[in-house]
């Protein structure tokens, strides 16, 4: 089920939050003398035990290339790689193993369907639609194959709070749409997307929509066949997974449909110099030897995070960001960017008068991590009229305390800068 609000079960689900930091062994250290307060998991979030051992153990007893051995090495490490692809099936909520793919993270995820999905379908009068909320790697990729396909590119504007403006997607939407490419939330903003909705209106219009779960799956319930999602795409790094590995999740229709993304071993049945035939899905987009222990630690991390379920995760999280909200609000000179009715985990702010630079160092030597600049997506930053901000993002292991800690540090900010 699409979650654009908290759902009655989220509102009402605990989560043990002390049992999760527990887990999280980097949370239990200090920065320049203070205890650490890790507020930036939209950009990279902490791991648990659970994923750092099964890395462990893949690497000290199983370790061997995939697919290819007949020796008891080699066959384990198949199945822990396979294990990994599963999980990231029963997390999405897909049919079959054959529509994941494993890709390095959502900027591959997203390049594999501009390239072997629209560079050979899409030409002059053909339309690309994004938004105007997209991470750098929802745009860029999709200006690449308009410059390649001679296609259009345009995109839905947002307002002041950060809301996409339906009225407007309705009216860009036409039958010279191919691809509606959009994220799930906001990695700047925050802003939860009524994706179900724009797919429903996108398919009405003829077009396939991929969908940048980047920052969704850590924090909403997702689930591809609800959606009628034709491709999304996430990074496990961001799920508490390890970087260099992500998913594409593709119909297997589309998928099938499409020439592999590139050459190589591993996706191939049969070559000789004068051909190839290629592998079966989702092998076909797999060249080379893949990221074995990515792709088990992924699988970990994901049953992580469905252990505790995301109504929990969700609720606990909603919790801390109307806190912080709240606190923001009372805060002189403090200014949110992105106040969309349906948001998640991201406090993105402003302090009159002081850049947030300085914001995001100060808070630093308060043991504070948040992130600060245009967060990979300027045309947010230029919508809000500002070069950067300072943001402060959320994961199941923060603490309404923590929040007391941001603003303590911003206290400090205002002392030394005022
Ligand atoms: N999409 C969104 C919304 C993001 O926030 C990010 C990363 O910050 C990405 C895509 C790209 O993710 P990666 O760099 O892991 O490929």
């Amino acid at each position: 089920m699409e979650a654009n609000a908290l759902t009655a079960n989220a509102a009402a689900a605990q989560l043990d939050v002390e049992r999760v930091r527990g887990e999280f062994p980097a949370l239990h250290q200090q920065v320049h003398g203070k205890p650490l307060v890790y507020l930036d998991s939209a950009a990279s979030a902490q791991k648990p035990s659970a994923v750092i051992e099964a890395v462990d153990h893949y690497y000290r007893h199983d370790h061997a290339n995939v697919h290819r051995g007949v020796h008891a090495l080699s066959e384990r490490a198949t199945n822990a790689y396979e294990g990994g692809r599963e999980a990231a099936r029963r997390f999405l909520n897909a049919e079959s193993v054959s529509e994941i793919v494993f890709v390095r993270g959502a900027t591959e995820g997203i390049n594999l369907v501009a390239q072997s999905y629209g560079r050979p379908r899409l030409g002059v009068g053909d339309e690309v639609l994004i938004t105007e909320m997209e991470h750098h790697s929802n745009i860029v990729p999709w200006q690449l194959l308009c410059e390649q396909t001679g296609a259009t590119l345009k995109w839905v504007p947002i307002d002041d709070r950060g809301e996409l403006l339906p009225d407007e997607y309705q009216r860009l939407l036409s039958d010279k749409t191919r691809i509606v490419a959009m994220t799930h939330v906001s990695n700047a903003l925050g802003t939860i997307v009524p994706v179900h909705d724009m797919v429903v209106q996108a398919h009405a219009a003829g077009a396939v929509v991929v969908i940048d779960g980047a920052q969704a799956v850590p924090h909403v319930d997702v689930d591809v066949r609800a959606i009628d999602a034709d491709f999304y795409t996430f990074s496990g790094h961001k799920v508490y997974g390890p970087t260099g590995i992500g998913i594409l999740y593709g119909k297997h229709a589309l998928l099938e449909a499409m020439p592999p993304y590139q050459g190589g071993g591993e996706m191939i049945k049969y070559v000789s110099l004068e051909r190839t035939v290629y592998n079966d899905l989702p092998y076909k987009f797999e060249a080379g030897t893949p990221n074995i222990a990515g792709a088990v630690g992924l699988g970990a991390a994901l049953q992580y995070v469905k252990g505790y379920g995301l109504d929990a995760i969700a609720g606990h999280e909603h919790r801390v960001l109307e806190y912080a909200r709240q606190r923001a609000e009372s805060t002189p000179g403090m200014k949110l960017i992105g106040t969309a009715a349906h948001k998640a985990s991201i406090l993105s702010f402003e302090i009159d008068g002081i850049h947030p630079h300085d914001i995001g160092t100060v808070l630093d030597h308060e043991g504070v991590a948040v992130r600060t600049g245009h967060h990979c997506a300027m045309p947010v930053m230029q919508h809000f009229g500002v070069p950067a901000t300072a943001r402060a993002s959320l994961a199941m292991y923060n603490t309404q305390a923590e929040i007391d800690a941001l603003f303590a540090g911003i206290d400090k900010v205002k002392e030394w800068f005022n």
